[in-house]
């Protein structure tokens, strides 16, 4: 774990600081023993870095004052939600001050009227989605984390989620921000209006700034009507492209589905024992689908995707009857992530996205790098939107995870060469801070290192994530 040996002087001015943090802000919420500095050495990505002191404010004032405090004495301050982060955003690699947010995790309101919702950044996602459902309304973003994520940290996020393809991303959900800027300052951003064009759209600029910009204390998201019913199909393939070409078909009908889920033959071998009904030793590419609307639509458009399916060469499908059946067909695919390690035990999980045309290419691209087939790479994910999570999985042995960087360095420079993105949606954070420069011009670049000096002049706010 890193461990900074501090001076006599840092010794100091951090005593100093936490002093003055348990002036301010009580005792209670402010943390220094090394049991609790662990508890938030950590993220998703199984980096590890000991911050100095954990602050868990209750509400915007404290979340203020600490900004002060951090401000003043020039040190780094890490927003936090659940840690659950793919890519570092929340391990304090250079020490400092953790922010844990999930103390403020009130529902602030709730107005079915006007189809929006305020909350507190540290609202787990699920919990705020079920909430709502009981008015009837619907919050999309859906990250397969959703359980025990943070809105606060999709929003830093930008999280994506299963069904990206029907109802877009978190951005596409968030209307207003009440966000605490480097100095302590206090900035309200859009307004709690399904529309609002007045001035630059500050709010969408930190959406996704992985807190490197500010940090969100209120959040008015918007709300949809809650669909109807929901379906589910799976498909069985025997031909990784043909599983590709029947979701392309399937869109080519004019049905976008709410979930269309794509998993590789090294994913199924990974999951094949989960689920009620262990998937068969000859499918070698899934497709998982939902369908959602009303009973008129449904009986439309379902038939419709498993005609798709089957004629893209689908050697079975099969229609859950039962919620059950549903929860048994999803059981496998949220079971992906902890069932890859039955693979090797390191896995480097990166998020690509393409133009959905330029599946195929990437990832006949990805199965050339690693023509040699010592390290394991399983592919899933969200097929609809081009949105491909590639597993690169490799052992203990010497060389392997050299091995697998260079891999991951191939892999990005070729989905930047088709045209897409190294990121889709679990954001930058130190663990792809590298390969920014492949995608991003050094004209982008720059303006985007002025918008960062500007907000955080100090160099404060997450420092070491996004940029190198
Ligand atoms: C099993 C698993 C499945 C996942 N599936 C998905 C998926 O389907 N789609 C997807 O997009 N991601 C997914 N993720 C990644 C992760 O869950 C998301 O990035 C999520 O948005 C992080 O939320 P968090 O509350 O855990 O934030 P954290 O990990 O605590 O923080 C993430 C970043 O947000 C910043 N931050 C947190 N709160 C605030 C705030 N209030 N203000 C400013 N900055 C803040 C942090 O500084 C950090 O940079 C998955 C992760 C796991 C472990």
């Amino acid at each position: 774990m890193k461990h900074f040996k501090k001076t006599k002087t840092e010794s100091k001015k951090h005593q100093k600081v936490l002093n003055e943090l348990i002036m301010v802000l009580g005792g209670e919420k402010v943390l220094s023993a090394i049991e609790d500095r662990i508890c938030y050495s950590y993220d998703g990505t199984k980096q590890k870095a000991l911050p100095d002191i954990v602050v868990r404010p209750g509400c915007t004032s404290d979340v203020s004052n600490t900004l002060k405090i951090a401000n003043k004495y020039e040190i780094p301050i890490y927003a936090r939600g659940a840690g659950t982060g793919l890519t570092g955003g929340a391990v304090p690699l250079m020490g400092g001050i953790v922010l844990d947010l999930k103390s403020m995790n009130r529902i602030i309101e709730i107005c079915p009227e006007d189809f929006v919702a305020t909350v507190e950044p540290g609202v787990v996602t699920k919990h705020f989605q079920d909430e709502i459902a009981k008015f009837d309304l619907f919050y999309p973003p859906d990250p397969s984390s959703a359980a025990f994520s943070t809105i606060g940290g999709n929003v830093a996020e930008c999280a994506g989620g299963i069904t990206g393809l029907k109802y877009g991303v978190t951005r596409d959900y968030i209307l207003a921000l009440e966000i605490v800027l480097s100095d302590g300052s206090v900035i309200n951003t859009g307004r709690k209006t399904l529309r609002s064009v007045t001035g630059y759209d500050l709010t969408r600029l930190f959406i996704g700034s992985e807190g490197t910009l500010g940090v969100f204390t209120r959040i008015t998201v918007k709300l949809i009507p809650k669909p109807k019913k929901i379906e589910t199909l799976a498909a069985y393939f025997s031909d990784r492209d043909d599983a590709i070409d029947a979701a392309d078909l399937i869109i080519d009908n004019n049905i976008l589905p709410r979930t269309l889920e794509f998993m590789d033959q090294m994913t199924i071998s990974a999951v094949r024992g989960y689920g009620e009904a262990p998937i068969g030793e000859d499918v070698k590419a899934l497709l998982l689908i939902d369908i959602d609307g009303t009973e008129e639509s449904i009986s439309h458009e379902l038939p419709v995707v498993e005609n798709a399916c089957k004629e893209k060469k689908a050697f079975k499908t099969k229609v859950a009857e039962t919620p059950r059946e549903r929860e048994s067909i999803w059981a496998v695919r949220r079971s992906i992530s902890p069932a890859l390690y039955n693979i090797a035990p390191h896995k480097i999980n990166e998020d690509i996205c393409v133009p959905r045309s330029k599946i195929k290419e990437i990832l006949q691209k990805v199965d050339q790098i690693n023509e040699h087939q010592t390290i394991y790479i399983a592919n899933f994910g969200h097929i609809g939107d081009g949105n491909i999570h590639v597993n690169i999985m490799y052992n203990d042995d010497p060389g392997q995870a050299a091995l697998a960087e260079s891999i991951v360095n191939k892999i990005m420079r070729e989905v930047v060469a088709v045209g897409g993105t190294i990121s889709g949606e679990h954001g930058i954070g130190n663990k792809k801070s590298q390969f920014m420069e492949l995608e991003i011009s050094p004209k982008e670049l720059a303006i985007m290192k002025r918008f960062k000096g500007f907000f955080d002049p100090k160099g404060i706010m997450n420092p070491g994530k996004m940029f190198i």
